[in-house]
Order: structure tokens, then sequence, then C-alpha cells
């Protein structure tokens, strides 16, 4: 049996109920206008779905053959390698930052990339997919087409790193 994730309720003065998960604990948000049954069976059907989700990023194999990045001027340097093998955007500072709902942001202005501190010492392909994400959004602000045939110039395989994205978000703790 897999191990249970902890489960973090509180009730909110809305209509329909919903649920997340950050860093292995499970937050559900449960409407308060429905009745104690009903509020119960959403509790379990959210943590069901959840639980599954934390269980299959559980058994999601990372691959660290390639190294990992754990510093600001490795994760600088790896962001200005691939701006100039593939972009040549203006590009300024690359940083890690603390930064728990998102994984990088970009600033158009300033044109710096900061990167969430949970990826540090991450497998090098999922740093590598999030720097190209936000480099490409130097360029083009929305997840529109433009912006995922950008983003597959550097990596091809964005799709799958997602994926992987999703599965180490629930794996950290
Ligand atoms: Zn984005």
């Amino acid at each position: 049996m897999a191990e249970k994730a902890k489960v973090v309720v509180e009730y909110k003065d809305k209509r329909n109920s919903s649920g997340r998960v950050i860093d292995g604990v499970i937050y559900l948000s449960i409407s308060n206008q429905i009745s104690l049954a009903e509020k119960e069976e959403h509790i379990r059907k959210l943590t069901d779905k959840l639980q599954s989700k934390i269980n299959w990023a559980k058994n999601y194999n990372f691959n660290n053959s390639k190294g990992i990045v754990k510093t600001n001027e490795e994760l600088s340097r790896l962001a200005q390698t691939i701006n100039t093998a593939y972009y040549n955007y203006p590009l300024n500072m690359v940083e890690f930052h603390k930064q728990n709902s998102t994984w990088g942001t970009c600033s158009l202005k300033t044109k710096n990339i900061y990167i969430s501190n949970r990826l540090k010492g991450a497998s090098l392909d999922l740093v590598w997919y999030v720097l190209v994400h936000e480099i490409c959004h130097l360029a083009e602000p929305s997840h529109n087409q433009r912006f995922w045939d950008l983003v597959s110039k550097a990596c091809p395989t964005y799709k799958e790193c997602r994926k992987m994205l999703k599965a180490y978000g629930m794996q950290i703790k």
C-alpha cells in the first residue's frame, strides 16, 4: 500500500469544491453551501483523485544522468547557453528565487528570469524545460501555438517535460 498524503481541509463560502497538491500535501477547499453528506463525498472524491496523482508522481522515473543545477552561476550559465544556441533574445539576470506557486517567471521589462528554488537540484531536463519556457516568454507572453513552436526548438520533448514537472511538484517536500 502506498503511503497516504496528509490532507488539509478548508471550508469556503462558494458553490464548488476543489483541491490541489503542494509539496506532497493535499489541500482541499470544500463548499460550505452543501449538506454534510455532500461535503464528505466531495472530500472523499477529491482526496482519492489527488492521492492517485501523487502515487503516479511517486512512480515517475527521473533521469538524473545528465547532471543537476544547484547554484545561480550554473543556472545562469545554462540559460545563457540555451539562449545563445537557440534564441538570442535580450536576457539579463537569471536566478533562483523563492516562489512556491510557479516554476519560473520572467520580466519583459527587465529581461530577468527567476526560477523557483524548488528546482534546485532537480534533473537537468526539468531545469532546461523551465528555462526554455521562460526564455520563450521574452518573445511571446501567451501560451499560444507560436509560443509552443518556439519552445519546441530547444525542447522538442516539452510535452513529456510538462508531465515530468507535474510529477516533480507532487514529489518534493
Ligand atoms: Zn508560461
